[in-house]
């Protein structure tokens, strides 16, 4: 699929997403499309959450969620795996290193 033109914000609008399953990833879509740069942190070894973990690859085969993954990334989301938010890193050091929102795969968002 074609990357469409965006205009992208300032580099300073940076969204710091936890969570690479269906929430987390589209999350991410709609914020990169509208010029945000989300960072997704996971922290599983793989991106897809439960789509990749609890789905039966006959209902959804890996290639296609890679597929749809990949090109989340070609428009300009990074993902970070292996990552867990939380103890040992904690939330608000994702504000310190200069996330001015972010999003958890509950969908709540808080501003920095
Ligand atoms: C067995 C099973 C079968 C299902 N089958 C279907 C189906 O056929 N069709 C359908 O539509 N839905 C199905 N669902 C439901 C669907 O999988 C969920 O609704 C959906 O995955 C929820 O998305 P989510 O992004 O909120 O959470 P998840 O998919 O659970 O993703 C959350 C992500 O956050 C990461 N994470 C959690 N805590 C942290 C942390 N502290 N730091 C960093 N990362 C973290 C996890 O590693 C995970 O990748 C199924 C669910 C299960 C369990």
């Amino acid at each position: 699929m074609p990357v469409p033109a965006i205009e992208k914000k300032p580099e300073t609008e940076k969204v710091a997403i936890i969570g690479a399953g269906p929430a987390g990833l589209s999350a991410a879509y709609f914020l990169v499309k509208k010029g945000y740069h989300p960072t997704i942190f996971d922290k599983a070894p793989y991106a897809g959450g439960m789509l990749r973990f609890g789905i039966p690859d006959y209902r959804l085969p890996p290639a296609i969620l890679d597929q749809e993954i990949n090109y989340i990334k070609k428009l300009g989301v990074e993902i970070q795996l292996n990552v867990p938010v939380g103890k040992d890193r904690p939330v608000a050091g994702l504000f310190k290193e200069g996330f001015k929102s972010r999003v958890s795969g509950s969908r709540r968002v808080e501003k920095a």
